[in-house]
């Protein structure tokens, strides 16, 4: 029988540092087991294949960043936080820069460098590596974890299992969400699951004909709003309409609110209001339509406008208020200014959701975070069991925030896994 000190389930983000973080606290015998042959191929999509390695703000801001819970994770950023997670690659010889947004990648641009950086220092560190070796389930003995049994029959048994599975977002990487299930019968309840940081759909007419397909506005205001009208989330960044709804920075951030305020408000739909002239206030939109009128009162609409917006946006909006685009500019009248003020400013449509969870960059929902020490990762339910990463409800911005997570709460639960079994020596 194959004996381990800490066994670490999944060879993701979370897992790999939980491993390491087991040896580097004092742990003598640790075995981490993948399903897949390699180790972190989540990890290697990550960032556009650059990985985008954590972020370089302080940890108020990175909390602030992860809208799923993220409270959950202060005792662990009191422990380790970013910073040291850049010190880590750092002091293992990985040059690293940052980008904009305080988004902070390997100099060589590539996720390859990470990933070897990790393998080679769990190799330095003699953790037994299982690849190729998915797990069929999790032992359980006398209301402790004591092991997991393979599919191929195998037993691995261990003083400390650590559950590293992921999420169930993008499952060709490995994330299947087998470790859900495990979680349920160490007796753990289940945040319902959904997508986040995932393209929105809308059913719209204009949506459906394809009428703005492809066009990428920038720097607008992107908001949700709840059944009585109130904004519940907004993001200024970039979006991109597509032939099923719209995506894009501002899109991925607003999904989250997309199934928590259909969930809040039990509708299946929900209002989006996209406010493409974010700068000014209307007054101040209305005042400068009303000088150009002065200036420019001869040109077309369509052509004294289109330095506000992208004229195919533009165009769209013209055809919905019902003005020619040829019309002289200085002929529009007080209803059609406030008319055309309206739209770009407060330019509403309805969303019916979201693409599925396989087509989204994180999984929101998961182990219930109340049932987990956060200072620790430790289950309350089963001893001797940790959990890392997203297969936790908690999730966060794609920019460098749940990568953070999953580091921060991998060494977290290596880290009091390891210290758990010499304070028992
Ligand atoms: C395309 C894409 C881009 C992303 N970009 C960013 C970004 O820029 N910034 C950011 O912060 N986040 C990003 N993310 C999210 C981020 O990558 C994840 O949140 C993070 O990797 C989660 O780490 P984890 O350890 O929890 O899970 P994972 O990294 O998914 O690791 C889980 C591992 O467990 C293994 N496993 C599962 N079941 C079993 C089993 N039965 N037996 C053995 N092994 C098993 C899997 O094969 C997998 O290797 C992105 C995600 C995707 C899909």
């Amino acid at each position: 029988m194959v004996q381990y000190d800490v066994l670490v389930v999944g060879g993701g983000t979370s897992g790999m540092m939980a491993a390491i973080s087991a040896a580097e606290n004092g742990a003598k015998k640790i075995a981490l087991v993948e399903k897949n042959k390699i180790l972190g191929r989540k990890l290697l999509v990550t960032g556009g294949g650059r990985c985008n390695v954590t972020n370089n703000r302080d940890k108020e801001e990175i909390i602030a960043h992860i809208p799923g819970n993220g409270r959950f994770l202060y005792s662990a950023f009191y422990q380790y936080d970013n910073y040291d997670i850049m010190n880590f690659f750092r002091s293992h010889g990985i040059a690293l820069k940052e980008e904009d947004h305080g988004r902070m990648f390997p100099t060589t641009d590539k996720s390859r460098t990470i990933v070897n950086a990790l393998s080679a220092i769990l190799e330095k560190n003699n953790v037994a590596l299982y690849t190729d070796a998915p797990v069929e389930n999790i032992l359980i003995e006398d209301n402790a974890a004591v092991g997991v049994l393979l599919k191929n029959g195998q037993e691995l048994h261990a003083d400390r299992v650590i559950l590293s599975t992921g999420g169930r977002a993008m499952p060709r990487t490995g994330s299947t969400g087998d470790g859900y299930k495990w979680a349920k019968k160490a007796g753990h309840t289940l945040s319902p699951l959904y997508p986040t940081e995932v393209p929105i759909e809308s059913n719209e007419e204009f949506i459906q004909n394809r009428t703005l397909q492809g066009l990428s506005l920038r720097d607008v205001r992107l908001s949700v709003l709840n059944k009585k009208g109130k904004e519940v989330i907004a993001h200024q960044m970039d979006m991109i309409f597509t032939h099923f709804g719209i995506s894009g920075p501002a899109v991925l951030r607003c999904s989250m609110f997309v199934h928590t305020t259909m969930k809040k408000d039990n509708t299946d739909t929900v209002t989006m209001r996209l406010d493409a002239v974010p700068d000014q206030n209307k007054q101040e939109l209305e005042q400068s339509i009303r000088s150009s009128m002065k200036s420019d009162g001869e040109k077309s609409i369509k052509n004294a406008l289109k330095q506000l917006v992208p004229e195919r946006y533009l165009l769209f909006g013209l055809n919905k208020n019902q003005l020619s685009e040829d019309m002289p500019l200085k002929q529009l009248t007080q209803n059609q200014i406030q008319a055309l003020v309206h739209y770009l400013k407060d330019f509403q449509f309805q969303a019916n959701g979201t693409l599925p969870i396989e087509k989204a960059f994180v999984t929101g929902g998961g182990v219930n975070t109340k049932e987990v020490n956060p200072k620790t990762m430790e289950s309350k339910k089963t001893n001797h069991l940790y959990f890392t990463g997203e297969i936790l409800d908690y999730n966060g911005y794609t920019g460098g925030y749940n990568i953070t997570g999953a580091f921060i709460t991998g060494r977290i639960a290596g880290m009091h896994a390891a210290e758990s079994l010499l304070n028992k020596a």
